[in-house]
């Protein structure tokens, strides 16, 4: 083995977690689809006896999240959402957590509609305000739960800041890593306990697959983790696992290119008349930018915007581009846009995203890697359209 801890992230990405296949020199990990694990004798195995409880090509996957996060422990789940409930099942009833008012929205709904019903309580505030997020510690609080960046608002939290209250307090401080990747940033390097992301993202970034993954050096939250993938079974297929690890080779190639097209877009947006506010954390004028700066290496591939003319604007918008897709999800190789208030936040309730600032004409692009000359043309086709339907 190297020593894997003095590589670089861009070396590890190709080679965390993964050695040439003993029995055929293979140097691509295989992908072993064997539910079940012959065993010389009842008991005697050498590491893995059932799928469910562990399977050599996830085992290669979480080596390699791992080595990215600076973890010593990655734990995979079948999407972020089973990562993000498979942590919540270390917690029981009477429990409490603080949590982040702007975040995606089935982590909303995990906590609003899912946990809640075997008595894990939510308050949900604004998490760029520390001190909020201390005096709304009680006697039952368990955890912290934050993203940052945001989903969809791009705001940005002091994970540093809020790790120390979670320390003072005995919490366990959750950062859903989703947007940044442990390219840009790695939350338990400043503190944090767990490390969460939705692999369906960046970290896979061709849009084929859906997983998740929890990461922690805490071995004994781990210990717990391990033995609920096990238990509860949320776990990703083999064939997942190998697209993922496939994706995770060009990570830190791909986050580059990201940031510098959605840099560009965002000051192009900046100055464009029909915008009335980009949201970007890499922009001086974004209210979390100098946080952004201290925590992340880059302020990453997402760009929000309101766009003037509400609903109908934003709607001929959207079906006027013909690169970016008008679709969900985020952090493939291809753009995509979106609208949060009819597509992923539906399901915030309207007065909570009036409150957050998700309003109508609010659009969301997950800058690809294409020529960001072809993204701004296509765009341009985007604001044509908008102001023919706003006048
Ligand atoms: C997509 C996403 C999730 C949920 O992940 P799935 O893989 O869709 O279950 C969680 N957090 C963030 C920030 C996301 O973008």
């Amino acid at each position: 083995m190297h020593q894997e801890n003095k590589l670089g992230f861009d070396t590890l990405a190709i080679h965390a977690g993964q050695k040439p296949d003993p029995v055929s020199g293979a140097v691509m990990t295989p992908i072993v689809l064997s539910s079940t694990f012959a065993q010389e004798g009842p008991g005697a195995h050498n590491g893995f006896d059932y799928s469910r409880a562990g399977n050599p090509t996830r085992d290669a996957l979480e080596g390699c999240f791992a080595a990215l996060e600076g973890a010593k422990h990655a734990i995979a789940f079948g999407s972020g959402c089973a990562a993000t409930t498979t942590i919540l099942l270390t917690l029981k009833s009477g429990d409490h957590v603080v949590v982040g008012d702007d975040l995606y929205g089935g982590t909303f709904r995990i906590f609003d509609k899912v946990v809640k019903q075997f008595g894990v309580s939510a308050t949900f505030l604004d998490m760029s305000d520390p001190a909020k997020v201390a005096s709304a510690v009680r006697p039952e609080t368990k955890m912290i739960w934050m993203e940052t960046p945001s989903n969809p608002l791009l705001k940005i939290s002091d994970i540093a800041a809020i790790a120390d209250i979670a320390k003072k307090k005995n919490l366990i401080l959750a950062v859903d890593n989703t947007f940044a990747t442990p390219a840009l940033q790695n939350p338990l390097a400043l503190g944090a306990t767990l490390a969460v992301h939705s692999s369906t993202k960046y970290l896979n970034g061709h849009s084929d697959v859906v997983g998740g993954v929890a990461m922690t050096s805490d071995d004994a939250l781990a210990e717990k983790l391990r033995f609920l993938q096990k238990s509860v079974g949320a776990v990703p297929s083999p064939f997942d696992c190998y697209l993922v690890l496939r994706g995770l080779k060009t990570l830190g190639v791909r986050m580059r290119q990201h940031v510098e097209g959605a840099r560009a877009i965002a000051e192009w947006l900046a100055s464009h008349p029909q915008v009335e506010r980009v949201l970007y954390p890499g922009l001086a004028k974004h209210p979390g930018h100098a946080i952004a700066q201290k925590q992340m290496r880059a302020p990453g591939g997402m760009v929000s915007f309101d766009l003037r003319g509400g609903i109908p604007a934003a709607t001929a918008f959207l079906k006027a581009l013909t690169i970016f897709a008008c679709a969900e999800s985020l952090g493939g190789v291809e753009s995509l846009a979106e609208h949060p208030a009819i597509m992923t936040h539906a399901s915030v309730p309207a007065e909570n995203r009036r409150a957050l600032g998700i309003g109508d004409g609010l659009l969301r692009l997950s800058i690809g890697i294409e020529d960001v000359g072809d993204l701004r043309t296509d765009l341009e086709v985007g604001f044509a359209a908008a102001k023919r339907a706003a006048s």
